[in-house]
């Protein structure tokens, strides 16, 4: 089959995380349409998680190509970039104040920049409770999205930006997200200027890592008074329900962490044991590395879903920049075919490139000197 030209062709984003809310964005911009398949029974079925940098080099790029930087200016949250590095013993050992002009990578809740981007697309974009099961069909197309309530739709391009655990990549590759060892819990800290004035004051108004070289923390100030903080460890993947707890058995939890920290001073273990409701279990997995495919017209992945690595400050970043490289593609090539074949020879090198520096990264963050912590090579959540 000849590849349509991406005007004429029914293109199908699954997946309405930042990733493909960009790339739909722009594609509409542009006068190409689009579906967003995601499987959320609507757009606020469950929390969209903690605060995220943009970078000006990547997260802000792409902003601007969806025009909505300024919306995302007025949004963002400069003095976010403020950074703390604590010791066990709740002492400030390093620490980086933005200068007021600062904009480098501004903070932003990520259901801010979810709503941002949701408003942006036209009305009846996304189709919410649509959960992709399989993709069948000919590798030069058509192809057939099966959705896990029985209906299915045939498409000419599906563009995997359905994440961690994504269901469009076995179209293209065999990779499957490994364990790194390291697990995180999120612990959610609200009215924090109130209710916990001393985490307030220790974390600031943007982040702070501390870390003993066997477990850590990472805390983050997010907008309406809240704090999110990882609990980070190096950990079997399967070490709650191996010490016969359960991840909603909050006290069971907290025990086996005060035991963890117990060499921690009072004042930083309120951070882990002091929180406001359950604790949320986040293994950290990531793709093998390199993670490449063959080039194949009718398919391709963004974000997570083609290069999931652990959590320091790139992953958004990249999902937004190759959301906007994918659509300005699209918009400028002849046919599908050729768009796919310009965007995957940028991104799958700099995804590599990336993965590969960051490949060990989940365990720097159980080192109390976090490597880039004042440079450029960001290293954190
Ligand atoms: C604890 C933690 C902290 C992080 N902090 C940062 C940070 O500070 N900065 C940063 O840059 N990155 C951060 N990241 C990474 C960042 O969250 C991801 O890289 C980013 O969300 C990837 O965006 P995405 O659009 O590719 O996928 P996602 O955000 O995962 O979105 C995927 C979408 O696809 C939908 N979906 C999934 N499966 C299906 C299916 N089968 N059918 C239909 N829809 C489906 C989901 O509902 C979701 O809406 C963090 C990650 C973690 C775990």
């Amino acid at each position: 089959m000849n590849s349509p030209e991406p005007a004429d062709a029914g293109i199908s984003i699954i997946g309405a995380g930042p990733g493909g809310l960009t790339c739909a964005r722009i594609l509409q911009q542009r006068g190409i349409a689009v579906t967003v398949y995601d499987r959320d029974p609507g757009p606020d079925s469950r929390d969209q998680g903690g605060t995220l940098d943009l970078h000006a080099d990547n997260g802000q790029v792409a902003l601007r190509e969806a025009g909505l930087l300024d919306e995302f200016f007025a949004l963002a949250r400069p003095e976010g970039q403020e950074m703390r590095q604590i010791d066990p013993t709740g002492t400030i050992t390093a620490h980086q104040v933005p200068a007021a002009d600062e904009l480098f990578k501004p903070e932003i809740d990520r259901g801010q920049l979810r709503n941002l981007l949701l408003d942006s697309v036209q009305p009846g974009t996304v189709r919410w409770g649509h959960s992709l099961d399989v993709i069948s069909g000919p590798a030069d197309g058509p192809r057939r999205l099966h959705f896990a309530d029985g209906t299915s739709i045939e498409t000419d391009l599906v563009i995997g930006a359905d994440g961690a655990f994504s269901r469009v990549r076995p179209a293209v590759s065999p990779a499957v997200p490994e364990y790194t060892g390291v697990s995180f819990l999120e612990a959610w800290f609200f009215d924090v200027e109130n209710g916990h004035a001393e985490i307030a004051e220790l974390v600031g108004s943007g982040s702070a890592h501390a870390a003993d070289g066997e477990r850590g923390l990472f805390a983050q100030r997010n907008s309406g008074d809240h704090i999110r903080v990882y609990i980070i460890q190096r950990v079997p993947v399967d070490w709650i329900s191996a010490g016969g707890l359960t991840a909603e058995d909050t006290d069971g939890i907290r025990a086996v962490l005060c035991d963890e920290y117990a060499h921690w001073s009072p004042r930083m273990r309120q951070m882990i044991t002091e929180n406001d409701g359950p604790y949320i279990h986040r293994p950290i997995l990531a793709l093998p590395v390199p993670h490449t495919w063959d080039h194949n017209a009718t398919v391709t992945l963004l974000g997570d879903a083609a290069h999931l690595m652990p959590p320091l400050g790139v992953g958004v970043n990249l999902a937004m920049l190759d959301a906007s490289e994918l659509a300005l593609a699209l918009a400028n090539a002849a046919t599908v075919d050729d768009a796919i074949r310009t965007y995957e020879k940028t991104m799958l090198p700099r995804s590599t490139e990336t993965a590969k520096a960051l490949e060990h990264g989940a365990e720097h963050l159980l080192s109390a000197d976090v490597p880039g912590f004042g440079g450029d090579n960001d290293a954190q959540p």
